[in-house]
């Protein structure tokens, strides 16, 4: 897999396009596109991937606030957690208040299912749920090499619970019990700011020590 990462939109959130790298045609998803559409468009065409889906971690607005532009513009399904639904029945005032722009109601056209992989060629997602951030809270393990960790853990910090449906001790419990049972050397690319390993969170991330 080859990842491209762009911080994008008013909370600058890491919107990722991933595609497989098998050497012919190119198939890809986007992982919360929060903005940078135009950019994240060129990236897309200049490599000359085809999107099959979009992944959203949770849906607070900046992870979600591009998802009808790019299901629009390349007829593809939106995929997020069945949890996450009652986020998006506020999206236009999360929209409002936080300074984003609004593109319409959010529908989640498939659900994610815990464990149940989702394929394009040469990549293998493997959704974890990893709820406390927001009840659907979602990390991907990607080809057992890669874990999009969304809003849950952080580079020496984990995601904030203190917007409604939030909680630490299911936040903690999330990353104890599923993440860092993962191997040491797997890259975790968050929803905002740096990359990091499970190894490094492990051992130097205060939340968890
Ligand atoms: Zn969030």
């Amino acid at each position: 897999m080859k990842f491209y990462s762009i911080p994008a939109g008013p909370f600058e959130v890491n919107t990722y396009i991933a595609f497989n790298d098998l050497g012919g045609r190119k198939e890809g998803f986007l992982i919360d596109p929060g903005g940078r559409e135009k950019k994240i468009e060129k990236i897309i065409k200049d490599e000359g991937i085809v999107l099959k889906f979009i992944l959203n971690t949770h849906c607070h607005i900046d992870h979600v606030a591009m998802d009808n532009y790019f299901k629009e513009k390349f007829g593809i399904k939106i995929m997020a957690n069945k949890e996450e639904e009652y986020i998006l029945k506020n999206l236009k005032e999360q929209a409002e208040y936080l300074g984003f722009i609004y593109t319409g109601d959010v529908v989640i056209d498939e659900y994610l299912r815990e464990n149940e992989a989702i394929a394009v060629e040469g990549v293998n997602i493997l959704p974890i749920f990893t709820p406390g951030h927001s009840p659907g809270s979602t990390s991907f393990l990607v080809n057992d090499k890669y874990l999009f960790s969304g809003d849950t853990l952080f580079k020496n910090t984990i995601g904030r619970t203190d917007i409604s449906g939030g909680s630490q001790e299911l936040i903690i419990s999330s990353i104890k019990n599923k993440l860092l049972k993962l191997a040491d050397g797997i890259k975790v690319l968050p929803g905002h700011g740096e990359p990091t390993t499970i190894g490094e969170e492990r051992k130097y991330n205060p939340y968890l020590i």
